[in-house]
């Protein structure tokens, strides 16, 4: 009899897992046929200096105009495709348009305003980057100085002398190289240090509780004056409240990104609120 209910609980688990499976291969699918199709787009969302609100900087953030769902967060997406290495083709796409972006938005101004851009650990791994931003750049005539890469913590932490290569040729050219999301991976102040980064973003967990936790503040306290030591900038991610924007300012974080000073908008949309700051 158990030996039966055993069978029974097996079956189940497989016909879960194959319905797993099939949602997964649909999501895949679609996402090459997206790829095809060009069904990608990138949004903007403005970086500020918080002690006067103009914007330093945008931040490229990847959507999927699906068909009949609608616009789509990278969340839903970008896990499955570093999984079966999809992003490698998507995240080209996105380089390109985000450094075409970076060229457009820079024509006419004398100091470059940068723009960002996610990439994902496959990327670096799977091919060589610096290789791969320059020839890109040389094509697109793009200023390096007008590009970032944001990396994540993991990233960063795993990485082997080889990457540590890139990441210097990279820095070399005038790509800014910029730790996402720290405080929430397991790698901590020395990557500060080692790494040749030009921007560290504190992750959104620490501005949430930010007026509950002394712990919080004197986590960013260490890293704005570590970073300042080291000429490294420090951006705040996910600031909504002003009480937020005061505190991270008395603790001296300059720089911050949030739905408090915008959210992320179309190409247009956010060429439209850079015109109209420069006059
Ligand atoms: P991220 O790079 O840490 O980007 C910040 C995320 O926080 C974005 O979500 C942004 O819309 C959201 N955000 C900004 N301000 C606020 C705020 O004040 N409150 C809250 N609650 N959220 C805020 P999004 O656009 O859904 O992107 C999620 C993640 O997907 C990104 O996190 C990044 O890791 C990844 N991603 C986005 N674009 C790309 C890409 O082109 N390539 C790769 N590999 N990953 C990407
Ligand atoms: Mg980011
Ligand atoms: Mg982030
Ligand atoms: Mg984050």
């Amino acid at each position: 009899e158990s030996k039966r209910s055993r069978l029974r609980e097996v079956r189940e688990f497989n016909s879960k897992l194959a319905v797993v499976l099939r949602q997964r291969m649909q999501l895949t699918t679609e996402l090459q046929q997206a790829l095809r199709h060009e069904d990608f787009t990138l949004h903007y969302q403005p970086k500020v200096d918080m002690t006067t609100g103009a914007v330093t900087g945008a931040e490229a953030l990847l959507r999927w105009c699906h068909p009949v769902f609608g616009l789509q967060s990278p969340a839903l997406f970008v896990p499955i495709a570093e999984e079966t290495g999809l992003i490698l083709d998507i995240g080209a796409w996105a380089f390109k348009a985000a450094a075409s972006f970076a060229g457009q938005l820079n024509r006419e101004r004398r100091e470059p305003l940068p723009v960002s851009v996610n990439v994902s650990q496959l990327q670096f791994t799977h091919r060589d980057m610096s290789k791969f931003v320059s020839e890109v750049l040389l094509e697109m005539h793009v200023d390096p100085r007008t590009l970032v890469i944001e990396l994540t913590e993991s990233l960063v932490a795993d990485s082997s002398d080889e990457s540590l290569t890139v990441f210097r040729r990279l820095r070399e050219m005038g790509i800014g190289l910029s730790i996402d999301d720290f405080g929430t991976g397991y790698s901590g102040l020395r990557y500060l240090e080692i790494f040749p980064i030009s921007e560290v973003k504190i992750d959104r967990s620490f501005v949430q509780g930010l007026d509950r936790s002394r712990a919080k503040r004197l986590i960013i306290e260490s890293v704005v004056r570590l970073a300042a030591e080291l000429d490294i900038a420090v951006v705040a991610e996910g600031i909504e409240t002003e009480m937020q924007r005061s505190s991270l300012l008395e603790l001296g974080c300059r720089y911050g990104q949030g739905y408090l000073f915008g959210r992320p908008v179309s190409a247009d949309t956010f060429l439209g609120l850079v015109k109209q700051q420069s006059v």
